[in-house]
């Protein structure tokens, strides 16, 4: 697996269920990239370095991959969510800036969780395999650092 990602310009294509290929570089710990045929979005792995904490470069690069694919497969979920609570805030008139910005981050806090359940499905006993003797404080932090944002959206929205 490591040779995969020994080149620093070695994309990985993967097909969605929707049938578009994804396109995911994993080039090393503080730098990925994402997106659909040349259209590449780098990010920080904030999310990933937190989650993979503690694991070698081979599983890091194994599930970091799966997750940005995990992103991709939840996308058209996460949009529907998106125009539902955009267009509901919209219609009974709750916009309001600091509102929706807490909506947003609040949706990609959602996001990042259902990216990670792919890994967990996808993976499945290897993923507790692959952190076994591995600190889950980050992993714990994670998922609750994300459902605490997820709601808070709404509670800063609705308040
Ligand atoms: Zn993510």
């Amino acid at each position: 697996m490591t040779a995969l990602f020994g080149k620093s310009n070695n994309l990985m294509r993967m097909r969605t269920w929707y049938g578009m290929t994804a396109v995911i570089e994993i080039r090393n710990r503080s730098l990925h990239r994402a997106g659909f045929g040349s259209v590449l979005i780098p990010h920080p792995p904030a999310v990933n370095w937190l989650l993979r904490f503690g694991l070698s470069d081979d599983p890091y690069y194994k599930l970091s991959t799966i997750h940005e694919f995990g992103h991709f497969q939840t996308l058209p979920a996460i949009a529907v969510y998106s125009f539902a609570a955009l267009g509901w805030v919209l219609a009974t008139h709750r916009a309001s800036l600091i509102g929706i910005i807490a909506l947003l981050i609040g949706i990609h806090a959602t996001w990042e969780m259902l990216a990670e359940l792919v890994v967990r499905f996808h993976t499945g006993p290897l993923y507790t395999r692959t952190y076994t003797g591995i600190s889950v404080i980050p992993r714990i932090i994670f998922w609750s650092a994300a459902a605490a944002i997820s709601i808070g959206g709404w509670a800063i929205l609705l308040h």
